[in-house]
């Protein structure tokens, strides 16, 4: 090395690589296509030591570019449709179990959605078997809406205890009376 000083010896090996661009990104190249295996191993090993943290920082770049991803991701799907469907398929018939449970959150989360209702500390699950019921007055599984017991603007919370689920024509009949006022004194008008 010619220069002890750090700043000289940047500014030298600056000035080697502008010189020898060509040569060294040659070597460089000839030197990847010889160790290919070792250097996907090694990326792999980093990969798999680095897990957690990769994830996390791929996952924040995810989520701070999210439109471009997006438009990135249908490009390439539109790219490898074929591909991508013929994956899925296959994927589908290796792991049916995983599937089904893979649909049945997404159904539980779409309900979820369609409620449209403030249910939060509720578990999917929880939120499945409330709608799972129908309307409990009903029994419609149409136009389904978790409604509250106690109204929220009574102060009513959103536990399960004081949800349950109502159709849209029987929540708007209810109005802001508890259920349990509703069962003792307009019962009838829902049958
Ligand atoms: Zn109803």
């Amino acid at each position: 090395m010619p220069y002890k000083d750090p700043e000289k010896r940047k500014r030298y090996s600056h000035k080697y690589y502008q010189e020898h661009k060509k040569e060294m990104s040659a070597a460089a190249r000839q030197y990847r296509q010889e160790h290919k295996e070792e250097i996907r191993a090694n990326h792999r090993q980093y990969y798999l030591d680095h897990k957690a943290k990769m994830n996390a920082v791929s996952c924040q770049y995810r989520k701070d570019h999210r439109e471009e991803r997006a438009a990135c991701d249908r490009k390439y799907y539109e790219a490898h449709k074929e591909e991508a469907l013929a994956y899925q398929r296959q994927y589908y018939k290796d792991n049916p179990e995983k599937m089904r449970a893979q649909s049945k959150r997404r159904d539980a989360k779409r309900r979820a959605r369609k409620a449209n209702t403030n249910v939060e500390g509720l578990s999917l699950d929880d939120i499945n078997r409330i709608l799972e019921a129908g309307c409990f007055f009903c029994e419609s599984k149409e136009g389904l809406t978790i409604a509250h017991d106690i109204p929220v603007s009574k102060s009513g919370d959103t536990t399960k205890p004081n949800l349950f689920c109502l159709c849209q024509s029987c929540n708007s009949k209810m109005g802001v009376k508890n259920l349990s006022e509703m069962l003792s004194q307009t019962r009838l008008s829902f049958n």
